[in-house]
């Protein structure tokens, strides 16, 4: 059944891959970008789906957003929390600035937006969140204690939203995804990319569509039983 989704931080990247995954399953599909207008066009001309303009970290901005969504598509019935950003630092220096807008954009957003879209689908007794964690946010990582912990709190988060809405229709989970070779991580040095794949088991990083295909997975009518849960893919990096 085509149902409406939409995904935040959508024109490029993990999310671009999970728009067009979305799409291409049939559903009515609206992304969410914060400042880069260039790729956001681009990207609208090569998948046709539409990209709007907000800042997910500021709450009155998501409350227009998810209205001038809705207002062009229907009632949210997915939504996929993928919008997210770095500022790494060895934890001693960390700034306030840098733990702030982490928190705000990985966690922060999270609730914001899916709150937002939470009450419509109570009521309509139909919902799927998938909030895309990361692995870091499970295993801890070096030089990002607010990610880790932006990560962490999007994974407890995606727990308690799924038991309460289970008597609702409405499943929560997350995907924790390894190191995919992104714009996000366009200031890691090369030897830290080499160090990265020498560890990973099957040698190489991941593809936004290997993450899209779990998405798609959770969203299915037929994931009714499944909430609650992080789907952990790595290429074997970080085993539970
Ligand atoms: P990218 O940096 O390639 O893309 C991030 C997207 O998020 C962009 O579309 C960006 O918009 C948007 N965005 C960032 N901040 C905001 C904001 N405040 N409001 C609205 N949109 C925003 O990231 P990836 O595709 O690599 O990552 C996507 C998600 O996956 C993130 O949550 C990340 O933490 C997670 N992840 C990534 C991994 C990786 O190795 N790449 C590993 C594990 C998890 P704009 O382009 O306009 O700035």
């Amino acid at each position: 059944m085509a149902r409406v989704a939409l995904v935040t931080g959508g024109i490029r990247g993990i999310g671009a891959g999970i728009a067009v995954a979305l799409h291409g399953a049939g559903h009515k599909v609206a992304v969410n970008y914060r400042g880069d207008d260039e790729v956001a066009r681009r990207f609208t001309e090569q998948s046709g789906i539409a990209a709007y303009k907000w800042d997910v970290a500021d709450h009155e901005a998501c409350k227009a957003g998810v209205a001038q969504v809705e207002a062009a598509l229907g009632a949210i019935e997915i939504l996929v929390n993928n919008a997210g950003t770095v500022t790494d630092a060895k934890f001693e220096n960390l700034t306030f600035e840098q733990w702030h807008l982490v928190l705000r954009t990985n966690l922060d957003s999270c609730f914001y937006m899916s709150q937002l879209v939470y009450r419509g689908m109570k009521e309509r007794k139909f919902g799927r969140i998938v909030n895309i964690g990361s692995m870091n946010g499970q295993a801890g990582q070096l030089n990002q204690a607010n990610y880790v912990a932006a990560k962490a709190g999007m994974h407890g988060l995606t727990k308690a939203i799924a038991l309460e809405g289970a008597k609702h229709g409405i499943t929560a989970n997350t995907v924790a995804p390894g190191y995919l070779d992104t714009y996000m991580m366009r200031t890691m040095p090369e030897r830290i990319k080499q160090k990265i794949l020498d560890k990973s088991p099957v040698r190489r990083f991941g593809q936004p569509d290997e993450v899209a295909h779990a998405v798609l997975f959770l969203v299915d009518e037929k994931a009714a039983w499944t909430t609650g849960s992080t789907i952990t893919m790595n290429g074997g990096s970080h085993m539970y």
